[in-house]
């Protein structure tokens, strides 16, 4: 963050200063929890679902913040504090502000699956030939997109930022904030469809990235999704499809994805990138679209590209003693487990391949249906044994019988203590491992339980 006085943050939020605070100050931190204040550091005290950030001022003010931002009228802060009317509110508008005296290319992402991903795509080609920053970990949210645009300071170019959506408006609302110029969707899905309600308000959700775009800027679209007409219908600006189908702009042919390389040909290009899946294409090819639209040349962007890492628990190859864990344990939904089961299915080994899953929330009434189709998904992956966690398990369990799964080869785990008993048992020296389910059902407390047995 560049240095910020406190009159410029008092004219962003219309907060008053308490006595005694000099308007001069330059602050070059904003933290939302008390544990990162260092000193100097501004402390904002938002309020939380289980506790108010306001009742850890104190604590801020004794780790050395320069000042904390407030909304009540309590007086034993211990420190200097900046009031304002509502600090959720005050943080949009400060970063809003923020962004205003930048002038960096703006790059918003969404889409139902794969932000994150093609985040650090995109970041990973232009950061070959230019300096920027992408959000922080997964902040996508009207918290973390402000705390990610925080990074942006005079000497950066671009700000890749993610954005996610609970809810129609989300996207509006981030997008006030950011200014986006460049606008990428990655694929629209029936993805937390139960807060949603239809897959419709899903696309008009995610076009409204596309609305909030100047007519000087761009959108790239992943133009194989089956959606991509109807939310590209929404854009002010050129839209640029990427896919592998003929009528993308940029389309790629010759694809081949091993284990541990993706490479396919653009425009008579070729790109390499060390990650594993072949449905890593659509962020590729997003990244490769951004990163020529914007100038830079071929070599480059391949350059950047081979030097991508894969985000945490995203498809993550992990050899663990001889095992060799596909940990995917980030997240889960019907897309990304579709693709992790051809991922599964494409694995050659002359070991065993195992996949364990844990449910996938938030389908609401459909919930049965899409974990009995993952059922069948997995039988049809030549997996040779399931281990299935959660209140979904039996449906899991029932697809994969019916698809052609013998009983011996599955479990159904509603205890997470059961299953990693069954894989206790199942597990040898060589196998192939797929570890993937919803955030809430922490399946990264397999492979951290694997790791153990090394
Ligand atoms: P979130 O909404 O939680 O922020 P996200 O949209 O940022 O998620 P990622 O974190 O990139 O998505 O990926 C989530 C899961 O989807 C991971 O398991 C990843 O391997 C998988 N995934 C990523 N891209 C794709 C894709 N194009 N198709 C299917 N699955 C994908
Ligand atoms: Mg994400």
């Amino acid at each position: 963050m560049d240095p910020i006085s406190i009159s410029d943050l008092l004219v962003a939020t219309g907060g008053h200063a308490a006595d005694g605070l000099d308007r001069d100050t330059n602050f070059k931190q904003v933290v939302i929890d008390s544990r990162q204040v260092t000193s100097g550091s501004v402390f904002w005290a938002l309020p939380g679902t289980l506790c108010d950030g306001q009742d850890f001022v104190r604590d801020a003010c004794q780790r050395g913040a320069a000042f904390c931002v407030v909304n009540s009228d309590r007086n034993d802060w211990g420190g200097p504090v900046v009031k304002v009317a509502n600090t959720g509110a005050a943080l949009s508008q400060f970063a809003q502000w923020y962004r205003e005296q930048l002038e960096p290319l703006v790059i918003g992402i969404t889409g139902s699956v794969g932000k994150t991903t093609t985040r650090e795509m995109i970041h990973a080609a232009l950061s070959a030939d230019h300096c920027g920053i992408r959000s922080i970990a997964n902040y996508n949210n009207e918290i973390g997109l402000p705390l990610s645009l925080f990074q942006l300071e005079k000497t950066h170019d671009y700000g890749v930022l993610e954005m996610g959506a609970c809810q129609s408006g989300d996207i509006r609302d981030l997008c006030v904030i950011a200014q986006p110029e460049v606008g990428v969707i990655t694929g629209i899905a029936p993805v937390h469809i139960e807060k949603f309600g239809s897959l419709d308000q899903i696309i008009q959700t995610k076009a409204e990235l596309l609305q909030a775009l100047p007519s000087h800027g761009f959108a790239v679209v992943n133009g194989d999704c089956p959606h991509a007409q109807s939310v590209a219908a929404y854009a002010n600006c050129p839209v640029i499809f990427v896919g592998e189908s003929q009528e993308n702009q940029y389309r790629a042919t010759n694809v081949r994805a091993s284990q541990h390389q993706l490479s396919f040909a653009v425009r008579e290009h070729e790109y390499h990138i060390p990650v594993s899946g072949r449905h890593h294409l659509s962020a590729a090819l997003s990244a490769v679209a951004v990163a020529t639209e914007v100038g830079m040349a071929a070599e480059q962007i391949a350059e950047g590209l081979l030097r991508f890492a894969t985000p945490a628990g995203r498809c993550q190859i992990k050899q663990v003693g001889s095992w060799t864990i596909i940990d995917d344990s980030y997240n889960a939904n019907p897309t990304s487990m579709r693709a992790a089961c051809q991922l599964m299915q494409a694995w050659k080994t002359g070991n065993k391949k195992i996949a364990v899953v844990g449910d996938m929330l938030e389908l609401g009434e459909e919930a049965g249906r899409y974990h009995h189709e993952l059922g069948i998904q997995i039988a049809q992956a030549d997996v040779d044994c399931l281990l299935a966690y959660g209140d979904n398990a039996h449906n899991v369990i029932a697809g994969a019988f019916e698809a052609g799964m013998d009983a011996h080869q599955m479990a159904e785990c509603p205890m997470f203590e059961s299953l990693l008993m069954n894989l206790d048992c199942w597990l040898e020296a060589g196998d192939v491992l797929l570890v993937k389910g919803s955030r809430t059902m922490r399946m990264e407390r397999v492979v951290e339980w694997a790791t153990r047995q090394t």
